[in-house]
């Protein structure tokens, strides 16, 4: 099940995209959080739509506004730094693979929709860049998550652009200003429930720059996996339903060409991950 959060008229709603993903059926839930928190309830909900198949009742895509499917988190966003390999290497060498998670985070303001502009303030900063990740969403509150169990506790994925300034990352030693900046979390189009995805540790992931492939790999390389990754935010940390968390990015980010090959005004950044779908933005200067 394909899950979207939407504004039209103003008002916030979620919905459950029909099969083809060109239409979808509103759900009596105006905020997705709610949603999520009411689980079973959702996923019965979407059931009978997708069994009833009304065609009165499903809206076009083109009616509304397609919003993250959580546009306003309750709290900062995971993020696992240098989780494949080859983009730690890219970033300073074999030294910089990591032995533990690497967790940093992303404020709550920074998150966007699915083609709404990610802004760009050359005053701020000069050196604007892409990371495509897969994101998991929490299904239900947890601590002490095992690594066994942690599938129990993930609600669905989400590809998450981790827009990172970085001069300011560098400039600022901790990553949270380089990485929280507004409209810096891109996240959509879908989130996707699981049952959709199978086996989230291996699906392809592209990053597209205009057009051109910069990232191409797949989660199966992720250093840390999602149950270990899990095991490790929630060793001493509650998660919560609709907390989210992003898995790292793979190699070919522009700070790591030579010369780099950095983000410019009018860019369109587009992330795709095999079963969820295509996010994509345009930069914009600002
Ligand atoms: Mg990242």
């Amino acid at each position: 099940m394909y899950f979207i959060t939407y504004r039209k008229n103003g008002q916030t709603g979620t919905g459950v995209m029909s099969p083809d993903l060109q239409t979808f059926y509103p759900l009596p839930w105006n905020d997705m959080l709610e949603a999520i928190a009411d689980e079973q309830d959702l996923l019965n909900a979407a059931r009978q739509l997708l069994e009833q198949q009304d065609s009165a009742a499903a809206l076009s895509l083109s009616d509304v506004e397609l919003l993250a499917p959580i546009p306003r988190p309750r709290k900062n966003i995971f993020c696992l730094g240098k989780n494949y390999a080859d983009h730690a290497i890219e970033m300073g060498g074999k030294e910089s693979i990591p032995e533990h998670p690497m967790v940093f985070s992303k404020a709550p303001t920074s998150v966007t929709g699915p083609e709404h502009p990610i802004d760009y303030n050359p005053e701020i900063t000069q050196e604007l860049d892409y990371e495509g990740e897969l994101a998991l969403i929490i299904g239900k509150q947890g601590k002490g998550i095992s690594p066994e169990q942690a599938d129990d506790y993930i609600f669905g994925y989400t590809i998450l652009n981790d827009v990172t300034a970085r001069d300011l990352q560098q400039r600022h030693k901790q990553f949270l200003l380089g990485k929280s900046q507004d409209t810096f979390c891109p996240m959509g189009p879908y989130l996707v429930h699981k049952s959709a995805i199978g086996d989230s540790g291996n699906l392809n992931i592209t990053t597209r720059v205009n057009g051109e492939i910069r990232q191409q790999s797949n989660t199966r390389h992720f250093i840390f996996d999602i149950p270990t990754i899990l095991a490790t935010i929630s060793a001493g940390i509650t998660l919560e339903a609709g907390d989210i968390i992003s898995t790292g990015t793979p190699a070919g980010v522009g700070k790591g060409f030579k010369p780099p090959r950095l983000l410019k005004d009018g860019d369109v950044v587009e992330i795709e991950i095999e079963k969820i779908g295509i996010l994509r933005n345009r930069v914009r200067q600002v």
